[in-house]
């Protein structure tokens, strides 16, 4: 469970003040799907970063699995967001000089797996999104939707209880942008919570709860059958 009580995140910019978020709450069970939209400067890229433990809060507190991370070292919090959270971004962020199976590996070796158990994680997980063939290709050698899958492989090899996706399929066509979400459907039904920031309005219905964020405030929106948005 992800939990976030009046939260507030201010930038000081000079001597200019941005609320990013203010007064923001959020409970996020497990095994949810959540997607994310706004208008773009509404604040979506700082709540997933903040719920990554990649930012930090100017104010409120947030709980992961219920351990408030407020005042964590950043080892803590470095320990935390590997041990619980996959990242994926829009831009694949691939190492371009890696092939497939050592960019998965990547964040594996921070976890203290052996390199048998990293060979095993890897190898399932390039299987779940179709390309454990082509492990020994560079990221060069992959479309684009195959590019995606293998940052979809890298963010779940560690099997994370969490996965917070920020545009997945922004740089992929429609056929594509579906395989993708597809592949994040099944990953949630086996279990994995996934909070997906997206421009797309089809694939916001898609998931089973849809939250925007406006002007850094909340609102929550139930997914009913027959993708009607009804305010709860
Ligand atoms: P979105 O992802 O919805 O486009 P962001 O979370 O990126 O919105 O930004 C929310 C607001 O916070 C914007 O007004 C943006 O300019 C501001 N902001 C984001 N990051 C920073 C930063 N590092 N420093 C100052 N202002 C920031
Ligand atoms: P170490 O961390 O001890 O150097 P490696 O990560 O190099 O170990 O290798 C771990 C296991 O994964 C080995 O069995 C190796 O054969 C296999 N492996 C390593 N790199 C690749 C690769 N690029 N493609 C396929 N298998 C690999």
């Amino acid at each position: 469970m992800l939990t976030m009580s009046n939260i507030s995140k201010v930038y000081h910019t000079d001597l200019v003040q941005t609320h990013a978020l203010r007064d923001f709450n959020l409970t996020v069970k497990e095994g949810e799907f959540v997607s994310v939209t706004g208008p773009s400067g509404s604040g979506k890229t700082t709540f997933l970063n903040i719920a990554g433990l990649l930012e930090s809060i100017s104010s409120g507190d947030y709980r992961l699995d219920g351990e408030s991370v407020v005042g964590l070292s950043d080892r803590e919090l470095s320990r935390l967001r590997n041990e619980k959270i996959g990242f994926i971004f829009q831009g694949f962020n691939l190492i371009p000089d890696l092939n497939l199976f050592e960019n998965v590996d990547v964040p594996l070796r921070y976890r203290g797996f052996n390199a048998r158990q990293r060979k095993e994680k890897i190898e399932k997980a390039l299987e779940m999104v179709g390309l454990a063939a082509r492990m020994k290709h560079l990221p060069s050698q992959l479309s684009g939707g195959q590019q995606q899958r293998v940052a979809i492989a890298r963010a779940l090899a560690g099997e994370p209880k969490f996965l917070l996706a920020d545009e997945p399929t922004g740089n992929l066509d429609s056929l594509m942008a579906k395989q993708v979400m597809e592949l994040l459907e099944d990953i949630n039904k086996q279990g994995t919570t996934i909070v997906m920031v997206t421009h797309d309005p089809e694939l916001a219905r898609r998931a089973q709860r849809n939250i925007q964020i406006v002007d850094g405030q909340l609102c929550d929106f139930k997914m009913y059958q027959g993708g009607q948005l009804s305010n709860e």
